[in-house]
């Protein structure tokens, strides 16, 4: 059973929780059950992220003196703690964002993974030699961090997507200054109390709460700041990116996707409908690499479409604390009007619903922001659900006559995030390695979804064509040097 406590953080800055100088707050609820007051953090100003910045930027150079074993046993300790911390983070990340407390589980532990993996790297090589056309010198390369790094993140992964961020950052010598999403600020506070119980030294971790158009576009634009990653919605992603470029900062974008799957004559159907259900219905459809068209073959269509139907009617969908619950809530009152207004459209331009469709109502689901896990057909690739992100619980299927036609549509969009083909045919999976253009490319498994060791990142307009996670994180957060010794 949940403890429902009430959750009240202030800014993390030189290692220490500070009021914002507004003494203004931002109250989050359960966008499940709105009479749960999850808790509050700041609304900051420029000012508070002029301390913050202020604090990483004296903190950097000796952060970046250490060697990178010791920066790692922080990271270490810092994953620890979490663990520990695993069933107190996960209900607050269910209460105030929607996921399931399964899924927020396994988020948290990941979050856990992530620290570990990158302490480790503090340990791994850091450059190349090279060798010299002059016999008496020797040459080689070494990394350099950016200095403060400006971290930017998204509500639908509160633990994941800052850990993945800051650990490198960290691993690699850089301090951080982080602005978490607002709507699920107080569950990535819980990370930093995390941060302040291992110890790191004062300025070399921050966070500072408050409204993106202030402190986000206030990080993106500060001189002191080195680099700053993000990872959200295109509009801000292309905003940021154009005022850090501006002042020769370097950035890091990960941005939306309208992922397919591609269903071919010869799949295994039983394991297409459930990676199709996972992939773009957990967590509300909430994630980047949701699936969110589905391209099917017509000799295999109609049975595809019954057994999908079937079994998204079939689920559960309620409060994610409740046992027994698959699916939570949109994540906002504005986000389930997103959702419900791409579903008219839909509707409008032609789509056929065959479930779903609407909003929930009744008991209670009138206390939240609940929407029918939904499937359309009739989805030409013109329409605007079969373009646009929707970041909901909406299916979109589509009928083609072969491979190539399939793998046509399955591009024709202007993300490039993620993508699954179901098949048993190896001559099919090899020409949708190779002619897909997605920076995710799975083979019968669901779109959503990578390894943490693995490098993550999208194509198109799905990112800025960098790479987060494993060891393709250090072409971000470093610079290389070439160094001569004569
Ligand atoms: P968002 O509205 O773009 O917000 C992302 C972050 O940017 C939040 O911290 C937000 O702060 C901040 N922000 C908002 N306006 C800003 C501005 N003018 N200047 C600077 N920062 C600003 O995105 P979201 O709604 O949180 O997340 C959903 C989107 O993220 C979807 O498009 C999804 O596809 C994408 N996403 C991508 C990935 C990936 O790896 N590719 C992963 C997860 C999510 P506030 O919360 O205070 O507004």
């Amino acid at each position: 059973m949940a403890v429902k406590t009430f959750n009240e953080f202030s800014n993390y800055i030189n290692g220490g929780w500070v009021p914002s100088n507004t003494k203004e707050g931002v109250t989050n609820r359960n966008p499940a059950d709105l009479s749960d007051v999850v808790g509050s953090v700041q609304k900051s100003s420029a000012e508070d992220l002029e301390q913050a910045v202020t604090a990483a930027s004296s903190a950097k150079r000796e952060w970046r003196k250490l060697s990178g074993a010791e920066r790692g046993n922080y990271l270490y300790k810092a994953a620890g703690l979490i663990e520990n911390r695993k069933e107190d983070i996960a209900q607050c990340m269910t209460r105030e964002m929607g996921k399931t407390l399964p899924e927020a589980k396994g988020e948290t532990m990941r979050g856990a993974a992530i620290l570990r993996y990158y302490a480790g790297e503090g340990m791994r090589k850091t450059g190349d030699v090279i060798p010299s056309t002059d016999k008496d010198a020797l040459m080689f390369t070494t990394r350099a961090p950016l200095g403060v790094v400006g971290v930017i993140t998204p509500w639908n992964f509160p633990v994941a997507i800052p850990v993945w961020k800051t650990a490198p950052a960290l691993i690699y010598g850089n301090t951080v200054v982080l602005k978490p999403a607002t709507e699920a600020a107080v569950t990535c506070a819980k990370i930093f109390e995390c941060f302040e119980e291992a110890g790191f030294p004062a300025g070399v971790v921050n966070m500072v709460t408050g409204p993106g158009s202030v402190i986000g576009q206030g990080l993106a634009d500060h001189p002191e700041v080195g680099g700053i990653t993000f990872t959200g919605s295109n509009s801000v992603g292309k905003q940021i990116g154009q005022s850090a470029l501006a002042r020769g900062a370097k950035y890091q974008l990960e941005m939306g996707g309208k992922n397919p799957v591609i269903v071919t004559e010869d799949a295994d159907l039983d394991q297409a409908v459930d990676a199709t259900i996972s992939g773009g219905l957990r967590s509300t459809g909430q994630k980047c690499t949701a699936t969110s068209r589905v391209i099917v073959h017509s000799g295999v269509y109609e049975a595809f479409k019954e057994k999908l139907t079937a079994k998204v009617q079939e689920i559960n969908t309620g409060n994610g604390l409740n046992e027994g619950v698959w699916m939570g809530p949109s994540v906002s009152e504005s986000q389930l009007n997103t959702v419900l207004h791409y579903i008219e459209r839909g509707k409008e331009e032609g789509g056929t619903v065959l479930c779903g469709g609407e909003r929930l109502t009744g008991g209670e689901y009138d206390n939240g922001y609940f929407v029918a896990p939904t499937v359309f057909e009739d989805i030409e690739t013109n329409m605007t659900i079969a373009q646009e992100e929707i970041f909901g619980p909406v299916l979109a299927l589509m009928k083609v006559d072969s491979v190539d036609e399939a793998i046509e549509l399955a591009n024709d969009v202007e993300y490039g995030l993620s993508a699954s083909i179901f098949t048993t045919n190896v001559q099919k999976m090899l020409a949708f390695i190779d002619d897909m253009e997605a920076g995710l490319v799975r083979i019968n498994a669901e779109s959503a979804g990578v390894e943490l060791q693995a490098p993550f990142g999208g194509m198109k307009q799905s990112s800025s064509h960098s790479r987060e996670q494993g060891e393709a994180a250090k072409e971000f957060f470093t610079d290389i040097k070439t160094v001569l010794v004569k």
